[in-house]
């Protein structure tokens, strides 16, 4: 056996790609709107509810709304991640 990082995952499942990522923050669904007034979850960022293909993946954990009312974000594919090291695996 080599001392050897394990396979590269994210916990979430999905695949780490070298495009861009789009991630949903802030929910802004108007929670009064039938009466006329303004006021939202306090939701901050999206989380998914379900694993990615089932219906529960568009449903926020934290608030429980549909993933359409956070606000998209793209970003760039400068991912970060805090698991990886300076040595490449190619
Ligand atoms: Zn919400």
């Amino acid at each position: 056996m080599r001392p050897q990082k394990g396979p590269e995952k994210v916990p979430n499942g999905s695949v780490v790609k070298r495009e861009k990522v789009v991630r949903y923050k802030e929910c802004r669904k108007n929670h009064a709107a039938s009466i006329g007034g303004y006021a939202v979850d306090g939701c901050r960022e999206f989380m998914a509810a379900g694993e990615e293909g089932s219906d529960d993946a568009f449903k926020c954990a934290a608030c429980g709304c549909h993933r359409s009312f956070h606000r998209r974000e793209v970003e760039k594919d400068d991912i970060c991640d805090s698991s990886s090291t300076s040595s490449s695996p190619k």
